[in-house]
């Protein structure tokens, strides 16, 4: 379920400019977006809510054989996977800008409450933004009051508690300490969470993976993400003078070459696998390597190619965990 066309959190590494975004390039025009991936984080198109549609694709999703299906997932209504749920929106004429709010609100409350009443589907919401606070109340709602299970996982992607480096990678996302408090007040309502570490930076070293991990596992998640950034080269020189601006140096260098960030990716994931290990969260890791780390070229490279292959395997073939009959019991906050 995508809310939107464009995403005013503008991260650097957005891969969804150069996708998705594409094909609504003449749209976008008509909106005076000539641009759509050098203007990625201006804009933000939000889509029209037809209700009819709405249920005629909830019932498709619904009797959807699980073979067809990917395992991992969950039979979840995925929000969302081109845009952030929530975000601020800006308009130059107030009074636009709440009528856009109302919409906003009212399209991702009103899907929420059809999947909830008419399917059987779980829903899995992603954000960077704290504002999901103001949808908790209709979180709880998703959960089974008798089995304590839930049909929805409410998750935040906070690679980093560094705020610098948020800044610089994400420069319009909130600032990982109100991702962090929104985690919290989500266990302390009694919602089940997810966290995605994702996507950390080449900067995040031992000690940052070390600090956010732990912070990740005190709200105890389902299920800890993780993968390493994967920039666009075209996006480097922008990250580049974004940091040089705030006099952060970064150790760009792993992108030089395909076989360089493959080496970077690797270390960054044992890193976070052993980290896990030591802070008792290693079986809600779930890992994200690229499938280029299992091409020929990489693994011959390896030292140990057909351990890396198993690792590898073990990791891909992993599924989600979902808390459909398992309690979520309340933290404080
Ligand atoms: S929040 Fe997600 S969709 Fe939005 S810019 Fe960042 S990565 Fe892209």
């Amino acid at each position: 379920m995508n809310i939107a066309v464009g995403c005013s959190h503008a991260c650097r590494f957005c891969y969804v400019p150069s996708a998705a975004t594409i094909k609504q390039g003449p749209r976008l025009a008509r909106f005076g977006v000539s641009e759509p991936d050098l203007e990625w984080g201006e804009y933000l198109l939000l889509r029209r809510w037809d209700e009819m549609k709405f249920l005629a694709s909830l019932r498709a999703a619904e009797t959807t054989p699980a073979g067809k299906l990917k395992p991992d997932g969950n039979r979840a209504v995925f929000f969302c996977s081109t845009t952030d749920p929530y975000q601020v929106i800006h308009h130059p004429d107030s009074l636009r800008r709440r009528e856009l709010e109302d919409h906003h609100r009212f399209v991702l409350r009103r899907s929420l409450e059809l999947i909830r009443d008419r399917s059987t589907l779980n829903v899995r919401i992603l954000t960077r933004s704290p504002l999901a606070r103001r949808d908790f109340d209709l979180f709880r709602t998703f959960v089974n009051q008798r089995s304590g299970g839930s049909r929805l996982l409410f998750g935040m992607s906070l690679p980093t508690l560094r705020n610098d480096l948020a800044r610089v990678y994400e420069p319009r996302a909130p600032a990982p300490s109100h991702r962090l408090a929104a985690l919290r007040a989500a266990r302390a309502a009694g919602i089940p969470v997810f966290v995605a570490l994702a996507p950390t930076y080449p900067e995040c070293d031992a000690s940052d993976l070390r600090a956010t991990l732990s912070a990740v596992a005190e709200v105890q998640p389902v299920t800890i993400f993780h993968e390493p950034i994967n920039i666009r080269a075209e996006n480097i020189s922008r990250i580049r003078s974004q940091a040089d601006n705030l006099g952060i140096s970064l150790n760009i260098e792993v992108f030089a070459t395909r076989e360089s960030w493959q080496d970077y990716a690797v270390s960054a994931l044992k890193t976070v696998e052993s980290l896990a290990t030591e802070l008792g969260v290693a079986s809600r890791l779930h890992l994200w390597p690229d499938k280029s780390l299992g091409t020929s070229g990489f693994l011959r490279r390896c030292r140990n190619a057909e351990e890396h292959r198993q690792w590898l395997s073990r990791w891909w073939s992993r599924i989600s965990e979902w808390p459909a009959n398992q309690a979520t019991e309340p933290l404080n906050e």
